[in-house]
């Protein structure tokens, strides 16, 4: 988009500094430029005026409402609006309050140490995207209740997987099971497209024994054909809240010849989340048991701390959004640097996925990530192609290092 197009509001007390502002993003070319010397003056803009505001450039410390309250209060006002934060502070608030503006839902562009320049700013300006091209989920396709129960009586639900290798050295680590409806009329179906209505009906446990179901037999099949090979499932809340739900894996794992230990299950932070004791009782037994237990989606949820505090996690699974755009943009390298980090210190195993570049990956190895999975590495694949590709990529990552 172009900088004419986009309207743009910048928040600062700092009178200099905001005209400075105003009229570097003129010379840049941008045509809607409005302006506000405080948070409340910038909320009567953006709720008063007819114009929209796709981007806000705010300062973080400002008298009376600070950029924080700010940032809380556009996030409320439901405005699909991107931000781009300039502070004079450190990077450890800008990764806490880019963190922050991200869980509020807005689309944080960067930060700027002050004093802003135009080079600056014209980059963070180019990354913005209109909100309709940031929804990168296909919404699901209508699945009916009739449907769903069509897919499960003619077996139409698969895993694929997805490989995940080790960064220092290259070596195959193990994959990650990935569920696919093969639909007769409409193809290989995702699972954004259907997880939430198997929710929604109540069938998403079934859904999950067929995975684990399948993910171990494949995993028993990788072992024995000499990979030393783990198998990592998703979790859904509705089979953690089941009593029992420990033992009935664990006598599924031994049903295959595998232990525990070559499993690993993924629980995503909104699953998590819950506070029953029964989830709670579930992933404390499988630990025991020999599990491994993953955050899935990690710096996605509200409260990334508290589960990792509470819930007995043996691996940090660094959501691909921060991952992929690690490069581009610092706030998303602040935030994965300050995973890897915490992971080093809570003895976890760190998992980068969404890698999708050799850029990416270099990255990782250079901030000492543990794991890497991701399109750079390899797409999910049937399990019976895991053999053949681990062969290929074995000769592949020889030539990485
Ligand atoms: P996830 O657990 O975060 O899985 C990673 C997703 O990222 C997968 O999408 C994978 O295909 C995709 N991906 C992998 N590498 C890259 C990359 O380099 N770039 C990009 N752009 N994407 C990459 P998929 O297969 O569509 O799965 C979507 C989500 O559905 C999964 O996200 C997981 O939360 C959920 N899901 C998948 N299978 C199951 C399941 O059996 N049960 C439950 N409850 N959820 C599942
Ligand atoms: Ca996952
Ligand atoms: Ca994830």
């Amino acid at each position: 988009m172009k900088i004419a197009d986009i309207h743009l509001l910048v928040v600062e007390d700092h009178e200099f500094q905001r005209e400075a502002l105003v009229s570097m993003l003129v010379d840049l070319g941008a045509r809607h430029v409005a302006e506000a010397a405080d948070g409340r003056a910038a909320l009567e803009v953006i709720g008063g005026s007819a114009q929209r505001i796709d981007i806000i450039i705010s300062d973080l410390d400002m008298p009376g409402m600070d950029g924080m309250e700010f940032i809380r209060h556009v996030s409320e006002s439901g405005m699909p609006v991107s931000m781009i934060l300039s502070t004079v502070h450190d990077r450890a608030l800008l990764a806490s309050v880019g963190t922050m503006t991200e869980a509020y839902g807005i689309t944080l562009l960067g930060t700027i140490e002050k004093p802003a320049t135009p080079r600056k700013l014209e980059a963070l300006i180019g990354l913005y995207r209109p909100p309709a091209t940031l929804q990168p989920k296909p919404l699901s396709v209508s699945v009916s209740e009739a449907d769903i129960s069509e897919a499960f009586a003619a077996r139409l639900f698969e895993p694929l997987f997805q490989p995940k290798v080790d960064v220092a050295t290259g070596s195959v680590k193990g994959a990650e099971a990935l569920a696919r409806w093969y639909h007769p009329e409409q193809g290989i179906i995702g699972p954004y497209a259907f997880i939430s209505a198997l929710e929604a009906n109540r069938r998403i446990d079934e859904l999950t024994w067929i995975m684990l179901e399948k993910a171990a037999a494949a995993c028993r099949d990788w072992r024995a054909s000499g990979l030393d090979m783990t198998v990592s499932v998703n979790l859904s809340l509705g089979s953690l809240t089941k009593v029992g739900f420990a033992d009935r894996v664990t006598a599924l794992v031994r049903a295959q010849d595998l232990e525990p230990k070559h499993m690993v299950l993924e629980v995503t932070e909104t699953t998590a989340m819950t506070d029953t004791a029964r989830a709670l009782e579930n992933l404390a037994r499988l630990r025991i048991k020999g599990f491994g237990l993953s955050i899935d989606d990690y710096g996605t949820g509200y409260s990334s701390m508290q589960q990792l505090s509470r819930i007995p996690f043996t691996e940090l699974k660094i959501d691909q959004s921060f991952v992929m755009r690690a490069i581009e943009k610092d706030a998303c390298r602040v935030i994965l640097e300050s995973s890897l980090d915490i992971a080093k210190k809570l003895g976890l195993k760190a998992v980068a996925e969404g890698v999708e570049t050799r850029a990416d990956w270099e990255l990782l190895k250079g901030l000492g990530c543990d794991v890497a999975q991701g399109y750079f590495i390899a797409r999910p694949m049937e399990a019976a192609k895991i053999a053949a590709w681990a062969a290929a990529w074995t000769e592949r990552s020889s030539n990485l290092a």
